[in-house]
């Protein structure tokens, strides 16, 4: 259940990309959200401090400007994600027979995760067999049975014997013809002496070339001291995560061991025999936020802001010298966005900028026809559209020349006006940074309304 957070940080990613202009109050705002869902996720307190001051501390230098920041900022952020949740670490089948031995707490979901795995590495053409160790609680080892019969995997399980010891003893010979033997051990409430010791016997006997330790990620960043205790008790060699499907505090348990460098091999998220995968930062945060490569965010969100444009635009503005021709060019920016349709799904916040797809329909067919207009008109009409007004007579004329109607004019110099009182309205903005998400946004309204517009 990550989603809250995944959504917080594609807001975070979308406030960054949509708002051109990273000011104070935008950075502190965005860093609130993100601690908040950091927090509800359960990581670490101090870890979410250090990333968040490190945003803090590049959205505000001074020396990265404009589009450089923003990507800058959102390579930031998902990097620091990235860090957070730790390293690749896969669990690499080794030559010869492969012995993982998984342990943890009651109920951290050991043996359902042992017939995952089961499930995982048969399909992958390996021979496999289930060893039940669990000699504590009855029920273990039919569990086990029936998950391998259900699931046509080759269990080896004894009812009556009571040391694991003997047990395995007595499954050795049949074993040798197995790669991967995974074997499922007795848990206990809490790490106890007599666990410890029950897990070093079963170790010294069994030679695991694999000692997973199995955490329910519902006890969020307590993974990391129960991952260091069962370390320094028994030696573990990773760690699986289990129950991503029931909690928010996920994500307290990924970092938790990211932390403390114990490499998660694998995360499971459901009940079901397939609700298992191997766990990689960088794909893992991907998918939580829902979104393809950050690479390719990052050239969709260059491709739409021509910063240089922009600038030029509104240094004109800033001079009193704003022309038709600029407003076709900054129409185009936006019909840009339009284009980017498919952006819109990759940048979630593109939806909640309430750009809908009726308003950028046609935009293309409507800036050519503007193309059209302003070539019949002569250069001194295009400089001061504000003859227009005065004399509507060269309306008609320009619509005759242009193979248009009256009101095509009508909106194209409607536009004009609204863009000079918009940029004359954030005249006090900083030229290099150009419109901000709230300012397009108006635009876009706006924009969308010129269809009905009559005048
Ligand atoms: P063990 O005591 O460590 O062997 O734990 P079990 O394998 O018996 O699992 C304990 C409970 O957690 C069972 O009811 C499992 O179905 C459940 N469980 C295990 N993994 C997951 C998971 O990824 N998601 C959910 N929702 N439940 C799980
Ligand atoms: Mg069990």
């Amino acid at each position: 259940m990550l989603e809250k957070l995944g959504n917080a940080i594609k807001k975070a990613t979308d406030k960054i990309a949509n708002a051109i202009f990273l000011d104070k109050n935008l950075v502190n705002g965005i860093v609130r959200d993100l601690q908040r869902s950091l927090i509800e996720a359960d990581v670490n307190i101090h870890l979410i401090k250090e990333l968040t001051d490190k945003i803090k501390k590049e959205a505000l230098d001074e020396r990265i400007k404009g589009i450089e920041k923003k990507e800058h900022l959102i390579k930031l952020l998902h990097d620091e994600l990235v860090a957070l949740l730790g390293e690749d670490k896969k669990l690499e089948l080794k030559k010869g027979q492969n012995r993982i031995m998984l342990l943890g707490l009651y109920g951290s979901g050991k043996t359902t995760t042992i017939a995952k795995l089961g499930n995982y590495y048969a399909k992958r053409g390996k021979k496999v067999a289930l060893v039940g160790l669990d000699v504590h609680r009855p029920a273990a080892t039919d569990q086990l049975e029936q998950l391998a019969e259900e699931h046509k995997l080759q269990s080896f399980v004894d009812k009556k014997e009571k040391n694991p010891l003997k047990i395995f003893d007595s499954f050795k010979k049949d074993l040798k013809k197995y790669d991967v033997v995974l074997i499922d051990t007795a848990g206990r409430h809490s790490l106890d002496g007599e666990l410890i010791q029950e897990l070093k016997d079963i170790k010294k006997n069994v030679k695991p070339t694999e000692s997973i330790l199995v955490i329910s990620s519902d006890i969020g960043q307590t993974a990391k001291s129960q991952a260091e205790k069962f370390k320094e008790a028994v030696d573990i060699t990773g760690v699986i995560i289990t129950k991503m499907d029931s909690t928010a505090k996920g994500g307290g348990a990924l970092t938790a061991c990211a932390e403390i460098h114990t490499g998660v091999y694998f995360i499971t998220n459901g009940e079901k025999i397939n609700d298992l995968e191997e766990f990689d930062p960088k794909s893992f945060l991907s998918r939580l936020l829902g979104m393809g490569d950050i690479d390719a965010l990052i050239q969709k969100i260059r491709l739409v802001t021509d910063e240089g444009t922009q600038g030029e635009i509104q240094q004109r503005v800033s001079e009193g010298k704003m022309t038709l021709d600029d407003v076709i060019e900054q129409v185009k920016s936006m019909g840009a966005m339009g284009g980017f349709g498919k952006l819109k799904s990759m940048i979630p916040g593109m939806n909640s900028a309430k750009v809908t797809d009726d308003m950028l329909e046609g935009q293309e067919s409507k800036i050519k026809r503007w193309e059209h207009i302003v070539k019949s008109m002569t250069p001194h009409e295009r400089e001061n559209p504000e003859v227009f007004e005065k004399e509507t007579s060269r309306i008609s004329r320009v619509s005759q020349g242009a193979g248009v109607n009256n009101s095509d004019i009508r909106a194209l110099l409607k536009q004009y006006k609204m863009l000079k009182e918009m940029i004359k309205e954030s005249a006090s903005m900083d030229p290099s940074q150009g419109f901000n998400q709230k300012q397009m946004q108006k635009m876009m309204k706006k924009f969308g309304k010129m269809k009905k517009v009559r005048f």
